[in-house]
């Protein structure tokens, strides 16, 4: 067993000042309690993991954004051609590396390669890993075909999902053989006008581009809905469906949202990268949707940090304090991953958590956290610390 008696420890209703934590060989936390008098204290505030709800690891950057999607497209999958698959696990153990630097412990990473859930399980990072799948053009027999080649088991931690793409680049056969895994999944949804456009007409650059890959099916007709409601059709509307981004919602698309109780990622850096409008969070919140951060990939975003997106996220929603901002990077983002031993400093939880310098006022201190004007000191992932010297050198 091990301990750590912290000056503070954010238990998510509330803290515990003294706090004394204790977890056992398997990393899983067996106390979580008050410190009793006269324990030594470290002068920190502990908080949980942050989760990153949202990720492509195994992506690099492609430069600036281009003019439009459809270029930024094209380069990214010209990025992606050109990478091996030993590659792909090299960056997206750096990517690792870089987000545990931020206090950064759990990750919903979209793997399109099949190589992702090995070095998640190896670098023992917990979150949930989609296996992403597109096909415009499949009909329910290739689409069927297709999910079987990406059977990937993950690990206890790090449990795996499915990622049908965007309702503009997957078929209703294939969105239908997804929701049949009854999995979690997660969906690129209403992130374009583009988006909104071609599935309301079946025009624009979006059918441009699928005619141009070949995958738009002759007989294709537009479903005539926005991306929510054309997804609420498709039965695919549910707690357990992260819909990623949400840019261009609807009239009555937050309400449907919320009644079917899913949750929404958003990610500060990408809407800074391509110019967006940041969309209403203060109001989805309120209805209580379960909205949480992600990093995206590094071909949208600066870096991967989930400290860079808590302070973007406070220039996008001034709004929302710090603490709400923890919730979001945190129990929000356990909540998005459909992952229960996550997010939240308590028995039985992995012990995931990281510790800020403080002394006195613990919510000054994640104040200043989320700001980025302070850093983690160190970072337990499962129980094991990275710190000083080793914090730094990881990546
Ligand atoms: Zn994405």
């Amino acid at each position: 067993m091990r301990t750590l008696a912290a000056r503070h420890v954010f238990v998510g209703t509330g803290w515990l000042s003294p706090g004394l934590l204790a977890w056992d060989e398997d990393g899983v936390l067996i106390g979580v309690a008050r410190a009793p008098r006269g324990t030594r204290l470290t002068d920190v505030a502990v908080l949980p993991g942050l989760v990153n709800a949202h990720a492509h690891l195994q992506l690099k950057a492609v430069g600036d954004a281009p003019p439009n999607f459809v270029q930024w497209i094209g380069k990214v999958m010209a990025a992606r051609g050109r990478t091996s698959l030993p590659e792909l696990a090299t960056t997206v153990r750096a990517h690792l590396a870089a987000l545990l630097r931020g206090g950064c412990t759990a990750v919903g990473e979209i793997d399109n390669a099949g190589t992702s859930p090995r070095v998640l399980a190896r670098a023992n990072f917990a979150g949930r890993c989609y296996q992403e799948v597109t096909g415009f053009h499949l009909g329910r027999d290739d689409a069927r075909s297709l999910l079987r080649t990406r059977e990937q088991v993950g690990s206890d931690a790090c449990p795996g999902g499915i990622a049908p793409h965007a309702p503009y680049s997957v078929s209703a056969p294939l969105f239908a053989a997804c929701r049949s895994r009854r999995v979690p999944m997660a969906v690129h949804v209403a992130e374009l006008p583009e988006e909104q456009q071609f599935l309301h007409t079946g025009k624009g650059s979006l059918r441009d581009l699928l005619a141009k890959l070949d995958r738009l099916p002759r007989d294709f007709t537009a479903p005539g809905l926005g991306a929510v409601r054309y997804l609420e059709r498709l039965g695919c509307l549910l707690p357990r469906t992260l819909l990623v981004h949400c840019q261009e919602l609807e009239r009555g698309d937050a309400a449907r949202i919320s009644a079917a109780g899913a949750p929404i990622v958003v990610c500060p850096g990408t809407i800074r990268y391509f110019g967006r409008v940041p969309p209403p969070v203060e109001d989805w919140l309120r209805r209580g949707i379960p909205v949480a951060l992600g990093t995206d990939s590094r071909a949208s975003n600066r870096a991967l940090s989930m400290q860079d997106e808590l302070a973007e996220a406070t220039r996008l929603w001034p709004t929302l304090d710090p603490m709400r901002l923890l919730a979001m990077a945190t129990e929000n983002g356990a909540r998005a991953l459909s992952h229960r031993s996550i997010g939240r400093i308590r028995r039985g939880a992995r012990a995931d958590f990281f510790a800020i310098p403080c002394t006195e006022n613990p919510v000054a201190a994640v104040a200043s956290f989320v700001h980025g004007a302070l850093s983690p000191v160190a970072v337990w992932l499962a129980g094991g610390k990275h710190a000083g010297r080793l914090l730094a050198q990881q990546g």
